[in-house]
């Protein structure tokens, strides 16, 4: 068993800074989660008080619900691995994983079939007479990794372990990480490098801004039901399209409309969203409006439907991803990006005749961020 509990936990540093508002969260036994956020959100403040290397200004800490406030790190059973793995560069691999153990007296037996078992599980089991100076970035992460399996602890922290790996490597890792957390019976929190790290490897995300959690979701949910404006932004690669629109109606539909320059662009809503946003009084009141980029797609006319506008854009970039192609445009007096099938035959200078369907939309309060739907 290693689940976590997190209540209203905070943290103010001694100049009275306050990194970490009420942070509360359960989490359970084996999950995976992963924290993400703008540089400075808080999240290696939270990753170590949950170790002990900083202390909790308030709230409470519990580890298989006892509490831990007040816990050395040491007594914790919790291994943290960071971005840069702090190999000791005069020992080999061996001895790099065996130290920890070393210090806490186990004995030697019991340190090879540790570090043996570590090594096979990491795919190492040839580097171990290796120095760190003759091994790649990847296997010094996996060293590193192997350092913190060997004492077998309950809960992993990982603070971007994968930064320091060049792309191709970053990838690979992220799934033997994943391959790691289903092997081991432990818990794992996780700061990711990157969005697709975030998507791809958690059970659940946890959002954070400015020392406040924003949402706690599987990855699916967060992409396709963002709790605001900032998740809906933060969370998904290319960036979700913002703009500013007015609801209001047009030829007995309720919709939004967006202005580009002096033209109206009106986005037809579905009757169960119009009929939502009246009950709510947003008849007149100026929205939000997010769009994601696969959702503006090329128009062809097999898909009508009601709730479906149309408009053309002249196409200013285009990068071919393989499958698909990112087009880029403005609208609005911003620069749009829309993710269009492979096949399209798209140029730079081209007129795209795009289009979007109203049931596809985000609307946020202008005011607050919330979600409307
Ligand atoms: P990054 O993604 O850049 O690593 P982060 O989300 O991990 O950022 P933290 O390192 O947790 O952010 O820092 C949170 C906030 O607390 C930041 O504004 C930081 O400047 C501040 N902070 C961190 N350590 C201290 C400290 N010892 N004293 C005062 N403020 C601190």
């Amino acid at each position: 068993m290693s689940t976590v509990s997190l209540k209203n936990v905070k943290k103010v540093y001694p100049n009275g800074f306050e990194a970490v508002k009420g942070f509360d969260l359960e989490i359970e036994d084996k999950e995976f989660i992963v924290l993400v956020g703008p540089s400075g959100c808080g999240k290696t403040t939270t990753l170590r008080m949950i170790a002990g290397l900083e202390s909790i200004s308030s709230g409470d800490l519990h580890i298989d619900k006892e509490l831990m406030n007040d816990v050395a790190p040491k007594d914790r059973n919790i291994a943290m691995v960071f971005q840069n793995y702090a190999l000791y560069p005069h020992m080999t691999v061996y001895d790099n994983m065996a130290f920890g153990l070393k210090l806490r007296k186990t004995p030697k037996a019991e340190i090879d079939k540790k570090v043996q078992e570590a090594a096979k599980i990491l795919g190492i089991e040839s580097l171990l007479s290796r120095k760190p100076k003759m091994l790649s970035g990847g296997q010094r992460q996996r060293v590193a990794l192997g350092r913190a399996i060997v004492r077998s602890p309950k809960i992993f922290l990982m603070d971007e372990p994968l930064s320091n790996l060049d792309a191709k490597l970053r990838v690979q890792m992220r799934t033997e990480i994943s391959k790691l957390h289903m092997e081991l019976d432990a818990t794992f929190i996780y700061v990711p490098h990157d969005q697709t790290e975030a998507m791809t490897m958690g059970t659940r995300i946890v959002v954070m801004k400015d020392g406040v959690v924003q949402q706690i979701d599987s990855p699916e949910n967060m992409y396709k039901h963002p709790a605001n404006e900032f998740v809906a932004s933060f969370i998904g690669s290319p960036e979700i399209n913002l703009f500013k629109g007015l609801v209001g109606e047009q030829d007995g539909k309720v919709g939004v409309t967006i202005l580009d320059g002096n033209k109206e662009l009106f986005f037809a809503l579905t009757k169960e969203r119009a009929e939502n946003l009246k009950s709510r009084n947003y008849l007149g009141k100026e929205v939000s409006v997010g769009i994601r980029p696969e959702d503006i797609k090329e128009y062809d006319d097999h898909d009508l439907t009601d709730d479906m506008t149309k408009f053309d854009v002249k196409v200013e970039v285009k990068e071919m991803m393989g499958a698909e192609i990112y087009v880029y445009f403005t609208l609005s007096g911003r620069q749009v990006i829309s993710r269009v099938k492979g096949s399209s035959t798209l140029k730079v200078g081209d007129v795209a005749n795009l289009r979007v369907k109203g049931r596809r939309l985000h609307l946020f309060d202008i005011e607050t961020g919330v979600t409307l739907f």
